[in-house]
């Protein structure tokens, strides 16, 4: 079960022209989709608990049932907390073990945003494990938290190097034209922003609302200095089909293991998708020499 550093993880992957798939995990089958899909790819990857699970589960609960599943796996693995708003929860979660924390004050003006930003980058480095910050605001919905279109805006040059300079966060999670959710348009990354962004801050660069990106758009990013790429939606998606397929052949169907069961094969297989398409397949045994 080797866990590891966030930052060690991104860094890697940036240096070598690939990115690590954040997966949301939402209860035990979703766990074990997302490492099984790992190991089946030898890929790095990290697991990702974001409000609503806290909310519904427990931060804790989740921590030691990643523990658990891990248990015998062979690639790398970073649980990283998705999206905190609160700065006790971003030590909550160092304290409990998480290899890489986000604090997410994009709410919050850039002052407020940078200095617990930064608290969050110091705690996690003393610690050895990785921060990530937000600068920008990316649209649609998540965790309950609506950005309109209007205000989701690309982020500036400017704004992503001042904040890095104020915080010195580990990796950094910038707006390009990608939002939380289904696309009612497809969307159009902002590359050339991303490049300069890259180039200026020289750190791994975090994509939000990695759910139905096109495939050529999601490379390109990657090219471009992308590291680190979540996805929730998608999952989510498949795994609901993978049940209903069960209880549209059979609405007596109660066995929980089969609905279920069904639902972790087809999210199993996104997650193979996804880790194949960010480049990060067959990554883990360079990554595990770095231990
Ligand atoms: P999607 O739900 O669009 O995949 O976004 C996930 C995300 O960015 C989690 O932080």
């Amino acid at each position: 079960m080797p866990f590891i550093s966030g930052k060690t993880m991104l860094d890697h992957a940036f240096q070598h022209g690939y990115a690590v798939g954040a997966f949301s995990a939402h209860n035990a089958e979703t766990i074990q989709a997302i490492l099984w899909a790992a190991e089946a790819e030898q890929a790095p990857v990290m697991i990702q608990v974001g409000q609503r699970v806290i909310h519904y589960i427990g931060l804790e609960a989740m921590k030691v049932m990643i523990d658990t599943f891990a248990q015998g796996m062979t690639v790398p693995v970073c649980i990283h907390l998705d999206h905190s708003r609160q700065y006790v929860q971003t030590m909550q979660a160092i304290q409990v073990g998480f290899q890489s924390v986000m604090f997410d004050g994009s709410a919050l003006d850039f002052e407020q945003n940078a200095s617990i930003t930064r608290k969050v980058a110091e705690a996690a480095r003393a610690l050895g494990i990785g921060s990530e910050g937000e600068i920008g605001k990316i649209g649609g919905t998540e965790d309950d938290i609506t950005v309109a279109e209007e205000d989701a805006m690309i982020t500036s040059v400017n704004d992503a190097v001042q904040f890095v300079e104020a915080t010195d966060v580990d990796y950094l999670a910038v707006s390009i034209g990608t939002a939380h959710g289904i696309y009612k348009n497809p969307p159009k990354l902002a590359f050339d922003r991303l490049k300069e962004i890259r180039d200026a801050v020289n750190r791994p660069i975090v994509l939000h609302g990695g759910s139905d990106v096109p495939d050529e758009q999601i490379r390109r990013a990657v090219e471009l200095g992308i590291a680190k790429i979540n996805v929730d939606t998608e999952l989510r998606q498949s795994f609901t089909l993978g049940m209903l397929e069960v209880l549209d052949a059979n609405r007596d169907e109660y066995h929980l293991a089969v609905s279920l069961g069904r639902g972790r094969e087809v999210m199993q297989q996104k997650v193979q998708e996804k880790i194949r398409l960010f480049g990060s397949a067959g990554k883990a045994e360079e990554v595990l020499r770095l231990l």
